[in-house]
């Protein structure tokens, strides 16, 4: 099943609940504007290899659209749209005024050095400047980019359309960029983690945990889940996964991958792999690296009682049904990773009003954030029979229905 059709099925699920009508559903599923663009790179040895770029923007009701830029071999036009729609709904749910987009280049970082990173991430936006803008469209970092990526971003942007630091977020906190941001989705992934087992009486203080994927989202939200008392027990990223049943060292781990640029060979634990950690014997399962990793395949062997989405549509339909008929929690990833959108917000109000938060008041407000969307998707779970994704995507389908309505089609 394709990137869309799964996010597809998920939006179908909640608006049979609603009652929604086949046109309103037509007309909130398709996108307003997809850009697909040739990416022309010189390679540091003269060669030229040209890349393929996307930008979709899927919906502007609630104002301008946002999202997330994406460099990863297997980036293409299905998976961005499913990922510019997720955009739409996680906005809506936590209530911040945007709209839905998504960006990205099938490219491997990896492989590149990094004047041709800021080659490509420039050539890409001499492409697509003319429809993004911090009123129309604000990127953000995502899989593969990050603050050096958005510091680029703003500077090309700038060259065409003069200086304006709310085109894009996640930037460096030396350039525009908020406190705290960098941290955020794995904060709100931590803070929502505790919450949600806390509401099912399980306390966060010694909880087994066990992270897939190691990179921005994977290791902050490792962090701060250690800071608050959990063991994590097990971590993964595309090299490979570590184990120790009486929890890791994370700030260990963590020194130790700036060292070695990968978590490989970590001395203070079992080497392991990503199809045993997703298998773990854990209280949670965090998937925080790429999509469609639980499947009808591996879903039975998932021991964890609940799953928290940190990555973009990690589970697959037919996995999220036997997660259901097994009673396995799953916090959806439109609420569990929606605290990096949250603060690009953050980052986007303070340049706009040339204020600058500090970092208290960025995490105090996160959270308040965080914790009210989940106790609003909480309520309509129980009033409603359903499960915490269909709640979620009842909130944001609703949001963005009204709006759309009440701004005339
Ligand atoms: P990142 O590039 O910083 O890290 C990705 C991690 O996943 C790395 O550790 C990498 O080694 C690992 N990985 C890649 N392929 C893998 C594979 N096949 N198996 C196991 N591990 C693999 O990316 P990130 O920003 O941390 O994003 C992770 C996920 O979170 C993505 O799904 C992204 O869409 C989502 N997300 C990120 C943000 C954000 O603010 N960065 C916000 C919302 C959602």
């Amino acid at each position: 099943m394709s990137s869309y059709e799964t996010a597809t099925r998920y939006f179908e699920q909640a608006a049979n609940v609603m009652g929604i009508s086949p046109n309103m559903r037509k007309l909130l599923k398709t996108p307003q504007r997809e850009v697909k663009v040739q990416v022309a790179l010189e390679m540091d040895d003269g060669q030229i290899a040209t890349y393929i770029g996307y930008r979709i923007q899927h919906d502007s009701a609630r104002g301008p659209m946002k999202g997330g830029l994406r460099f990863h071999p297997e980036v293409d036009a299905d998976e961005v749209l499913a990922l510019a729609t997720l955009m739409t709904w996680k906005t809506a749910i936590v209530n911040i005024p945007y709209g839905g987009a998504k960006g990205g280049i099938a490219i491997n970082p990896r492989h590149l050095s990094p004047g041709e990173r800021e080659r490509v991430t420039r050539k890409f936006v001499d492409e697509i400047h003319d429809v993004i803008g911090p009123d129309k469209d604000i990127p953000a970092p995502d899989m593969g980019t990050g603050p050096q990526e958005m510091a680029w971003i703003m500077n090309q942007y700038g060259k065409y359309h003069g200086y304006n630091p709310a085109c894009v977020t996640g930037k460096p906190v030396e350039l525009h960029g908020a406190d705290g941001r960098n941290e955020a989705t794995g904060r709100g992934v931590a803070i929502l983690t505790r919450n949600l087992l806390e509401h099912h009486e399980h306390q966060l203080k010694g909880a087994r945990i066990a992270i897939q994927g190691f990179g921005n989202v994977g290791s902050f939200a490792a962090s701060f889940l250690h800071d608050m008392g959990a063991l994590v027990i097990a971590i993964s990223d595309v090299s490979g996964a570590i184990h120790n049943p009486k929890g890791l060292n994370i700030p260990a781990v963590i020194r130790y991958q700036a060292e070695h640029g990968s978590i490989e060979d970590y001395p203070a634990a079992d080497e392991s792999d990503n199809a045993a950690l997703l298998a773990s014997e854990a209280d949670v399962l965090i998937p925080a690296a790429i999509g469609g990793v639980l499947t009808a395949d591996n879903a039975n062997d998932v021991r964890a009682k609940f799953v928290v989405e940190a990555a973009n549509a990690p589970t697959t339909p037919e996995a999220d049904a036997i997660f259901e008929k097994r009673n396995i929690i799953v916090l959806p990833d439109v609420l569990a990773n929606a605290g990096g959108v949250t603060v690009s917000y953050f980052e986007w109000v303070q340049n706009r009003q040339h204020f600058r938060w500090d970092l208290q008041r960025v995490r105090d407000e996160l959270d308040r954030i965080m914790i009210e969307s989940f106790d609003h998707i909480r309520l309509i779970a129980a009033e409603k029979h359903v499960s915490l994704r269909v709640a979620a995507y009842i909130l944001g389908i609703g949001r963005v229905g009204r709006a759309t309505v009440l701004g005339g089609i």
